[in-house]
This record gives structure tokens, C-alpha cells and sequence, in this order.
């Protein structure tokens, strides 16, 4: 089959690799109708991260079941199934209680690689969530963002605590941050203010329901948060980047006794404990549970409640895979949709 590999940061090829194939009983595979490129793949493709080159790439995944093994007993061939990044059983006391993406038998989905034609994975049952029937064409790319961005977005925004009367800020404009605005949305925020400089990210940030822009950041951005909400600071914000200076400018524009929900991954952040100490902010977050919310947001997207898809704003096909990773890199996209 074709796949997309890493061989070194600025370098990905798409080319033939080993069909996968059920490993242990509890598997599956699927022919993916849709992949997609992360935000996160572009940590190692900058060389800030390193993979065990040559690495295939991909972790967001939505398709079609071929195959399962012989202990899977609700996933069945034929059914169109989303899972998250993570390989859950969905049975141990740490799924149980919410925390999917800690799951004592977890298994990252991007050491099998989704930006492929088909895909194993692991934890079958307790991993995938079928569609109710296989979807429209249409639905494919909003199924596919809940696989991760949405997933991601939505728990940053519980994980800050989000909800009716709220001003929620988000940092952010990336698929992630979009849809953290989504999230704020359906969560019932009375005021979003999402962080951006991007117009067309503006466009669709206001579409998902943010009600002020701000373009500034760092200490500017902090200073203007401030100054929409009486100098108090915003009671949610989302952290959907995951630099040093993103997570503070989310600490510093969160008001005392507010909820900072943290889901860009952290690269380089170091905290000021003293800084924190005063400033009675909690804070929470992590590599988000999104099998915890894969039912609730699959619902809201049957029903065309909420359009999630609209954060890919550029569709290749699989074979130029490259183009999508340089198009991200160059912030030329947002969020790149690959079509095996
Ligand atoms: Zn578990």
C-alpha cells in the first residue's frame, strides 16, 4: 500500500509500505476514506522533534473496517469508524474514569501511521466509534477533525471549565483553536474572543461563534484580553499552541480563581512557580481523552449541528502528501485533508 514517511525533518515521501495486518486478536484494519495532517507533525518536520527515522506519519484517521480479529466483537467489517490518536481498551479504571489517552494498554496511532491507504489498529473495540450508517460524502471531513482537532479542541475548552456566561479567550488559530471556539460555542459561552492575525482564521472563527478578534499577543494580547473584561482577565482560556509564550500569555489572561485548559503540546514550557502561586489560576490539560467525546460530537455531526470540517481548507491526494505537510509549515493552510 502507499504510505507517508518521514525521513528527516522538511522530508516526507509517499511510497510503498508493508500492508498491515491483524497482529493480535483484538485488532483491526481499515481502509481509510481520510487523513489528515497534524499540527503536531509539524514539530518533527521543523526539527524541533525527533523520530526514529524513517517514521510513517499520521494519527488522525476515519474509514471503512475490512478486518477484525478474533476477539473484537462490536466492530464489524463493513462500518464506518472513527477512533482517536490513542488506542484505548475503554475497560481499565483510567478509561473508565474519563482518561482514555492515559489508558494502561494505550498504543500511539502514529508509530502505526494513518496518512496511509489502510491502517491497523489495535484495541479495536474499545478504540472505534461506528457511524450510525456509512456517512455522505460530505460528512466524511467533519467525522475525520474528530479524530483528533475537534476532540482536542472540545476537551480544551471542558478542561478550562467552559460554559453559560463565561467569557472564554483562546489562543490559538490553528485547527485546534478553531475548534476550540466551536467548542466554547456549544458549550454556551456568552463572550469568545479568539487570538489571531490571520484574517481568513478570523473569518472562521467568528463563523464557529467567537464574538472579538484580538490580533495581538505575547504581553499586547494579555493587555488587550484584559481590557475586554474589566481588567479581570477572561474566566476560560484555551491553550491550543503549546510554546512558552503561548501557555503564559494563557496564565497571564485568565483571571484570579479561572481555568486555563492547556492542549497544545508542550514543547520547551517551563512554569514560574512563584508567578503561579499568586495568580489562583488552575490549570489543566494534556493529550486529550477524545474517545470520551467521540459519541457525544459523532451525534452532533450526523445531524449536522456543527460543521468541524470546515478547518480543511486544502484537500491532496495521499500521493502528495508533501505539498500538504509544506502548505501547513508555511501557514499557507490550515489544516490539510489527504484522500488514499
Ligand atoms: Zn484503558
Amino acid at each position: 500500500m502507499r504510505g507517508a514517511v518521514m525521513y528527516a525533518p522538511g522530508d516526507v515521501r509517499v511510497e510503498e509500505r508493508s500492508d498491515p495486518r491483524i497482529v493480535k486478536p483484538t485488532d483491526a484494519i481499515i481502509r481509510l476514506s481520510a487523513t489528515c495532517v497534524c499540527g503536531s507533525d509539524l514539530w518533527p518536520y521543523r526539527g524541533v522533534e525527533n523520530l526514529p527515522w524513517p517514521a510513517p506519519m499520521g494519527h488522525e484517521y476515519a474509514g471503512i473496517v475490512e478486518e477484525v480479529g478474533s476477539e473484537v466483537t462490536t466492530i464489524k467489517p463493513g462500518q464506518f469508524v472513527i477512533g482517536s490518536f490513542f488506542a484505548s481498551d475503554n475497560t481499565c479504571e483510567i478509561c473508565q474514569a474519563g482518561y482514555q489517552s492515559s489508558c494502561i494498554h494505550r498504543h500511539g496511532v502514529g508509530q502505526e501511521g494513518a496518512q496511509a491507504e489502510r491502517l491497523r489498529l489495535p484495541l479495536a473495540d474499545g478504540t472505534l466509534v461506528a457511524t450510525p450508517e456509512v456517512p455522505a460524502d460530505d460528512l466524511v471531513p467533519s467525522l475525520l477533525a474528530a479524530s483528533d482537532v475537534l476532540g482536542t479542541g472540545w476537551f480544551g475548552a471542558v478542561a478550562a471549565e467552559v460554559g453559560p456566561g463565561k467569557t472564554v479567550a483562546v489562543v490559538g488559530d490553528g485547527a485546534v483553536g478553531l475548534l476550540a471556539v466551536l467548542a466554547a460555542k456549544q458549550l454556551g459561552a456568552e463572550r469568545i474572543i479568539a487570538m489571531s492575525r490571520h484574517e481568513p482564521r478570523q473569518q472562521l472563527a467568528r463563523e464557529y461563534g467567537a464574538t472579538d478578534i484580538v490580533e495581538e499577543r505575547g504581553d499586547d494580547g494579555v493587555a488587550k484580553i484584559k481590557e475586554l473584561t474589566n481588567g479581570l482577565g477572561a474566566h476560560s482560556v484555551v491553550e491550543a499552541v503549546g510554546t512558552q509564550e503561548s501557555m503564559m500569555q494563557a496564565i497571564r489572561a485568565t483571571r484570579a480563581g479561572g481555568h486555563v485548559g492547556y492542549v497544545g503540546v508542550a514543547h520547551g514550557v517551563e512554569l514560574p512557580g512563584e508567578e503561579l502561586f499568586f495568580s489562583h489560576v488552575h490549570l489543566y490539560g494534556g493529550p486529550a481523552p477524545v474517545r470520551r467525546f467521540l459519541p457525544e460530537l459523532i451525534d452532533l455531526i450526523w445531524n449536522r449541528q456543527i460543521d468541524p470540517g470546515k478547518v480543511f481548507d486544502l484537500e491532496l491526494p495521499l500521493e502528495q502528501a508533501a505539498a500538504g505537510y509544506e502548505a501547513m509549515d508555511k501557514r499557507q493552510a490550515i489544516k490539510v485533508l489527504l484522500r488514499p
